[in-house]
Order: C-alpha cells, then structure tokens, then sequence
C-alpha cells in the first residue's frame, strides 16, 4: 500500500503487528530442526530429548527507557527478565543471555558497571549465564539488545495455538501496576524539569514503581504447575498487555474468549493512582502492559486442581470463535475486548 504521491508507505500504516507480518510473510523455514519460528514468544528448535528455546528483545533509550529516573542497575535487571520472560512463556526454563549494547561516549565505565551489576542480580536470580554479546559505540545513546536461550521438554511446551473452547484462562500477578508507576515518573520528570527546585514525590507509590522500573517474574508459579501435573493448553507473557496479549492466544488458537472484569487482579495502589490521573483502572490493567506476568488456559477439568494454586487467579473461559471475544462487566454488560496495544509502535 503505497501512499500515491510518494511511493511511500509511512511504518505508522502497519503498526507493529501488520509490520512484523509485512516484513517476515515470505520467510519458509528451509530446516526440519526449526520446530516453531516466527509468531510465538521464542522459537523451538529441535536439539535431541529437549526442545531449545531462542528469543530476543531489543531495549533503546527514549523509547523503552528514560535514564532521567531510571536507575542503570534497575534496567540492566528489567532488561534480563524481558528477555527471559519470553523462554517462561514456552514452559521453558532459561539457561543463557547474550547481551549486546551500544553505548554513546557521554556514559562512563561506572554507569556501565552499574548496568552489568543489574544484569548480574537477575542472572543470580532467575539462574541464568551471560554466555555473549557485543559492545560497540552508538550516537544515539543507549542501545541493549538480548538475546535469550533455554530448553524444555518435548511434552510440556506451552505455545500460543493450543487453546480449545471451554479452556479456563489463567493468570498470575496483578495488572496495569507498570503502567501507572510509568504515569507517575512521567509526571514527576516533567514537574521537576519546569521547576527544578520541586523535589518528586513518590511516597506511597512504590509497589507500582518497583513493578515499572524492576520487575520480576512468577517463574515459581511454572514449578508449582509442573508439580501439579498441570499442562497449560497455551500460554503467553504479558508483555503488551492483557487484552492484546490474550488476543494473541485467540487469534493463533482460532477461539473466542469470554472474561469478566471483576476478576482481573489490580493492586490498590494502582487503583489509587488510576483514579488520581482520571485513568479507568481497569483500561490500565487491561492495555498498559509490561505486566510480566503469565497468562495460560486449562482444560475445564483443571479447575479444582488450580484453584488450590494461589498465585493463580481464574479470569475466564475461552469459547468457540463465534461468541467473539468478550468483556463482561461488573453489571453484566458485554463488550468486544479490544487491545490498544495491538496497533501500538512498541
Ligand atoms: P513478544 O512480545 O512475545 O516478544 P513480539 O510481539 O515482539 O513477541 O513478536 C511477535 C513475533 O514476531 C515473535 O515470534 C518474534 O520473534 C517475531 N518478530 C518480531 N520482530 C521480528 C523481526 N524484525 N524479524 C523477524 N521476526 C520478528
Ligand atoms: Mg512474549
């Protein structure tokens, strides 16, 4: 679709999406051992009794991050678990980072220090080796690009087109708490740029500002489903948000979905905020994402079996695709769920 004066086309016509189809539609895998590529959260690849898991995710300055109020040692860990994030989400277990960064001269050895001593926590804590990567210098400031790679066995591979209709949709953690605590160091960046000597306040906000700047992941939660015997049908992270990211799963499972507001977990300091910015908490739980949570079906007959799985909550049920893909409200309304991040330019 070209724009007709121009032999243009402008990226904003695609969005993110659109574009990543536009750009990778051709693409046939030539090798028998590329078991899954592109569309899920990592790549399968065939590698003997274990299946290898590869997923990369690319972090800018100005667009992902703000070094305003963004300690370096915060992003170095944030950055390890968006990578890793992605091996979670397969029912995979991640074994080794590669991590390459651009790095412009106005950063010193000991920002850089600060950067690797985050990588290094996140690594201690999620069991992960930086194996790699690549250092060159950049123009444009800071550049972190990581690359992750894990395993999993043959039989408990989560992908995003195992859902059937009556499937229970899971999910763990809370939601829309990134998104308000990036409102609320936004705010206070520009409060403090027009009046420099107004010091920011953010006492009593620093559960949703711990979910922006440092976040974790349930990886406990995984363990406790394999313990359980508990298959998920599919699975996703929460990585653009809850209704774009569930779309996802119904989009690559060929199902509907129905899930009901009054269940989606939200913090009460989200909901503080929410109502402090004149945000519907439930808009920024549904569309704010960097939730870095899961989000996985069960088959119905699970449903005793994961009630007793407290980090679990049970949000709803998928159906067959000509229910659509509905919200219910709290008064019983039905609404198309609709996801803003899906057009966004991440
Ligand atoms: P996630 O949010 O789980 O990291 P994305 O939404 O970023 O996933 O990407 C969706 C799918 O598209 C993934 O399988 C990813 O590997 C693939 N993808 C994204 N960008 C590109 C690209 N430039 N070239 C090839 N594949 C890409
Ligand atoms: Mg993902």
């Amino acid at each position: 679709m070209a724009d007709s004066d121009s032999n243009i086309t402008p990226i904003g016509k695609f969005g993110k999406f659109g574009l990543i189809d536009h750009l990778t539609n051709k693409f046939k895998a030539v090798n028998k051992s590329t078991v899954l590529g592109i569309g899920d959260d990592s790549a399968i690849i065939e590698s003997g009794d274990m299946l290898t898991l590869i997923s990369s995710d690319l972090l800018l300055e100005g667009i992902h991050f703000n070094l305003t109020y963004t300690p370096l040692k915060h992003l170095g860990y944030k950055a390890v678990i968006r990578a890793i994030s992605d091996i979670y989400a397969m029912n995979g277990t991640p074994g080794q980072v590669i991590i390459s960064i651009g790095v412009s001269a106005r950063f010193a050895v000991e920002q850089l220090d600060e950067l690797y001593e985050g990588i290094s926590m996140a690594c201690e804590k999620y069991g992960t080796d930086l194996a790699g990567g690549d250092t060159t210098s950049s123009l444009t400031g800071l550049t972190i690009g990581v690359t992750a790679a894990g395993f999993v066995e043959r039989g408990n591979v989560a992908r995003r087109d195992g859902a059937k209709p009556n499937d229970i949709i899971c999910v763990t953690g809370d939601f829309g708490a990134s998104f308000m605590g990036l409102q609320l160091l936004e705010r206070e960046r520009k409060i403090f740029k027009t009046h420099s000597g107004i010091q920011p306040d953010l006492s009593g906000y620093e559960y949703v500002i711990g979910r922006q700047l440092k976040p974790e992941f349930p990886s406990e939660t995984l363990a406790d489903l394999r313990k359980n015997s508990l298959q998920p049908s599919s699975m996703i992270d929460i990585s653009d948000g809850l209704a774009s990211d569930l779309l996802h799963i119904c989009n690559a499972s060929h199902t509907g979905c129905r899930i009901y507001s009054d269940k989606i977990p939200i913090d009460q300091e989200t909901y503080r905020l929410a109502e402090e910015f004149r945000i519907d908490p439930l808009t920024a739980a549904l569309n704010g994402g960097e939730d870095y949570e899961l989000l996985f079906t069960l088959p119905l007959e699970m449903f005793e079996k994961i009630r007793k799985i407290s980090s679990v909550k049970v949000i709803g049920h998928m159906t067959s695709p000509d229910f659509g893909k509905i919200l219910v409200s709290d008064a019983g309304s039905e609404t198309e769920l609709t996801a803003q991040g899906w057009e966004k330019q991440e």
